[in-house]
């Protein structure tokens, strides 16, 4: 069998069995194939990915045995999927073990903007409380009229819970979906003037890059509350500043970022922000279980089986 490269940051236990299972030669970036001998470049027949920078058919190219490329996630945005294709190269991801987790915290960013607790916090650390002064009240946050742009396996569990937080739920897909009622929007900007939040949770990648607009932001209107477990590359983020700064918009929690891990210095500034730095699936059991969904899909490639979450 070909060599198993590893490129990431993985935990303890996911390298530990990426060593055990497949023998497996660790890099910290893919920047390091570089470093590696044309022999061992060539003798790689599978790539463990866990990152975000983009896997391109550039980098394909320099791993001409390649036979999968499987992802630690289940956004697959930052890998040419396209170029994968052509090259007789299978991509897996680790879809549906997160979405648990994913939506919890879309839920807890959605509570934490419209109850402050931020801000609240910091009143009780500052000893704003002890000097005699409640902190302002809040606005409620369950019974909220809710958009949810992007109604796919996360998209569905987080409307799930605000279902149960008696929210009125509307979404945006590209096409109507089964609901309990839930009302379809066919575009953007319809779903946020129908609603007070918006909870962002599409794809990533060209085809829904920029897709929350100034327009979206602005129908959302002054009361509203964008939250995004997506990706940074879905909203304006110049747009969102801009409202977010001047009081067009009420606040955001976001866990995610164009340009990440590198935030635009602007949103540090802000109180009315719940700022994460993407942890939605960062949790020891989810994490665990992607790592295994991950190897799962090696090993089923590697032994000339179909791949268990293909996404090519
Ligand atoms: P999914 O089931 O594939 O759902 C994706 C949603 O995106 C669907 O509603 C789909 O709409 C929509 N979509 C796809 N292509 C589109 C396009 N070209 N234009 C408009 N909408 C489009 O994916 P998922 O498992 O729910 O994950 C969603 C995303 O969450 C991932 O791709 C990832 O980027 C992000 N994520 C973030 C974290 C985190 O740590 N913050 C963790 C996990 C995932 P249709 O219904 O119209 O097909």
């Amino acid at each position: 069998m070909g060599k198993v490269l590893a490129i990431g940051p993985y935990s303890d236990r996911d390298a530990a069995a990426l060593r055990d299972d497949f023998d497996a030669v660790f890099l910290p970036g893919l920047d390091d194939l570089a470093g590696l001998s044309p022999e061992d470049r060539a003798g790689a027949v599978a790539l463990a990915y866990l990152g975000h920078h983009p896997l391109d058919g550039a980098v394909m190219d320099q791993l001409p045995g390649l036979r999968v490329i499987a992802n630690f996630g289940v956004g697959f945005d930052a890998i040419d999927v396209p170029a994968a294709t052509v090259r007789g190269i299978t991509v897996t991801n680790t879809p549906e073990v997160l979405n648990d987790d994913v939506a919890d915290l879309a839920v807890a960013l959605l509570i934490a903007e419209n109850r402050r607790l931020n801000g609240a916090e910091g009143w009780l650390r500052a000893g704003r409380w002890a000097q005699g002064g409640d902190y302002p009240v809040a606005r409620k946050m369950s019974g909220r009229r809710v958009g949810i742009l992007g109604l796919g396996r996360i998209g569905r569990e987080i409307a799930d819970r605000l279902a149960a937080f008696k929210c009125e739920l509307h979404y945006f897909s590209r096409s109507e979906k089964p609901t309990p009622g839930w009302t379809w929007h066919a575009d953007p900007v319809a779903l946020a003037r129908a609603v007070d939040d918006l909870v962002v949770a599409v794809v990533g990648g060209p085809d829904t890059q920029g897709l929350v607009s100034a327009e979206v932001i602005a129908a959302l209107g002054p009361d509203g509350i964008i939250v995004n477990i997506a990706r940074g590359s879905v909203i304006n983020e110049a747009a969102l500043l801009d409202a977010l700064e001047g009081g067009a918009l009420r606040g955001a929690g976001l866990d995610v970022f164009r340009g990440e891990p590198h935030v635009d210095p602007r949103f540090l500034a802000l109180p009315n922000v719940t700022l994460l730095p993407h942890v939605g699936s960062a949790t020891a059991e989810t994490r665990a279980a992607m790592g295994a969904l991950q190897r799962q899909n090696l090993r089923a490639v590697l032994d000339g089986r179909p791949a268990v979450t293909p996404v090519n």
